[in-house]
């Protein structure tokens, strides 16, 4: 049995936490905020909302690695997970299309709307086999490492391509490419470095399986695997800054950290963190040169209605991107460098789903888009908070053309930026993400374990890349290194 200390309490944290406990090691979880989660959390607001921060859609929970993992943890007894009846909605400079669920569904779907029957069998023979692949990856042989570029062809290919790249490979037309790069803001920002591999994973995940929510909100989930750390002897303790990771020459030791001023210390055998590399290795005094670009933010505009959006308006699409404004991949990217509106959104209209976060006659939504720390630096508190409020009116004002009469129903908004998930995350630039998933820096080994100090692990955004599902199996990795 380890005695082992975790530092962070988001989905990577908690899932290598549920699973070491589970597995017998004598777990602490040390948590500088007042709940646990991180990003997979929930807020409450008066007027009865239970306000979801980051979870819009995760992708398919019963797919066999996930499965494996929550089989483990009893999460499928603990937690439900509700699914919208399509993947997502896009505007279009040309209309609206509807992206169902089901790599089929969705190439009829594409097929009946884009002139271009080649192109999207390519790029769905493309994604599948990608995602084929690196499930190979994943028993690779030595054989297989030796001979790479035979036996990982398609891998091997496409590992420095960006979407882009391919993209304009496969098709010509233009509207087509941005709707097959809708949801790019889940994992990026630019199309012209974003992995291929990343998002042939991400999206072969999402067509087949579908985009999902968990009923009550992300923190029924958070909540959960923290009660299997507590259930199998281990101790979570919340408000605890964790300041300095102590070691021996290469060997980890402990950490201190500080909670209501005072300083604790904790010895431990194995340490995990939850924490960028960067903030890791300076906890623990050691020198880290980050070569990497990280990834970018997302602002929220959380929104709670005083009536049940869809008895209003009538069933809509869950997931509503705007892609409107642009004609081409070129004037997307051109976008990026334009003020907050006028970059590309989504708005989640969590009504569409039994999402248990309000009264039946209430509902709530979001507003959500990339966003960038340097949007607001440099703004004394006033300047922050009017600069705040213009974003929230220009979008509720922008979210009545496709509702109208929707503002006189706004009975709750607030905004989060970057600047708030780097306060409650303490992630270095507010990244939502971890490093970038580009062309360059993904599909190299992830850092699960730590190449400077022995016994010293990371989970989360950092390892494999952001979002739920690899958040869920940076931690289910480490745990497995610890298997007796
Ligand atoms: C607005 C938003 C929307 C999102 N939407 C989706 C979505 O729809 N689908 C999806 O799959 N993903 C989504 N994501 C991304 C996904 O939520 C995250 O990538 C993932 O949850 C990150 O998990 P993590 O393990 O890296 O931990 P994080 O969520 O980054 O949490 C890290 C934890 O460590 C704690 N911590 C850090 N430093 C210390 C310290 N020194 N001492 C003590 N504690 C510390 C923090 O307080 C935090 O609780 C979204 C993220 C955001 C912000």
């Amino acid at each position: 049995m380890k005695n082992i200390v975790i530092l962070g309490a988001g989905l990577g944290g908690l899932t290598a936490g549920a699973m070491l406990a589970k597995m017998g090691h004598k777990v602490t979880l040390l948590e500088q905020h007042k709940i646990v989660g991180g990003s997979a959390t929930t807020f409450k607001r008066r007027g009865g909302f239970t306000v979801e921060v980051g979870l819009h859609e995760m992708d398919d929970p019963f797919e066999e690695t996930k499965q494996e993992i929550f089989d483990f943890l009893d999460v499928y007894e603990h937690v439900e997970f509700v699914q919208p009846k399509e993947l997502f909605k896009v505007k279009t400079s040309k209309g609206t299309f509807v992206m169902p669920e089901g790599i089929d569904a969705a190439k009829k779907a594409l097929k009946a709307y884009f002139d271009d029957a080649k192109g999207i069998d390519a790029y769905f023979t493309l994604i599948s086999e990608i995602a084929h692949d690196y499930v190979r990856l994943q028993t690779i042989t030595w054989w297989q490492k030796l001979l790479f570029p035979f036996a990982f062809r398609i891998l091997f290919k496409n590992r420095n391509r960006s979407l882009k790249e391919v993209l304009d490979i496969l098709m010509d037309n233009e509207e087509l490419k941005l709707v097959l790069c809708t949801n790019i803001q889940y994992y990026h920002d630019s199309t012209k470095d974003f992995s291929i591999l990343y998002h042939a994973l991400a999206q072969y995940g999402y067509y087949s399986g579908g985009g999902w929510y968990i009923k009550g909100g992300s923190q029924k989930l958070s909540d959960h695997l923290a009660s299997v750390i507590t259930a199998h002897g281990g101790e979570i303790i919340k408000k605890a800054f964790v300041d300095k990771i102590e070691h021996q020459a290469k060997k980890v030791t402990g950490v201190s950290y500080k909670k209501k001023g005072e300083t604790h210390n904790l010895e431990a055998d194995v340490v995990v963190s939850n924490a960028s590399p960067m903030q890791t290795y300076e906890m623990a005094g050691v020198d880290y040169e980050n070569s990497k670009t990280l990834g970018v933010s997302l602002y929220t505009l959380y929104l709670g209605f005083s009536q049940n959006i869809k008895t209003v308006y009538g069933t809509g699409a869950y997931s509503s991107f705007d892609f409107s404004q642009f004609d081409s991949l070129d004037a997307y990217e051109n976008s990026l460098s334009q003020p907050i509106e006028k970059r590309t959104k989504v708005f989640v209209d969590y009504s569409q789903v039994d999402s248990g976060l309000t009264e039946d006659e209430k509902s709530l939504g979001a507003i959500c888009g990339v966003d960038y720390i340097e949007d607001w630096q440099g703004l004394d508190d006033d300047a922050y908070k009017a600069k705040k409020e213009a974003l929230t009116q220009a979008l509720i004002t922008d979210l009545e053309k496709d509702y109208p009469g929707i503002s006189e129903l706004v009975e709750y908004a607030e905004l989060g930026t970057a600047k708030t998930v780097q306060r409650y995350l303490q992630t270095p630039v507010g990244t939502a993400y971890g490093f970038a998933p580009t062309a360059s820096q993904f599909f190299r080994t992830p850092e699960s374990s730590s190449d400077k100090l022995d016994n010293l692990y990371f989970v989360g955004a950092w390892v494999i890349g952001g979002g739920f599902t690899p958040a869920i199996m940076s931690g289910a990795m480490v745990a497995k290194a610890f298997k007796k």
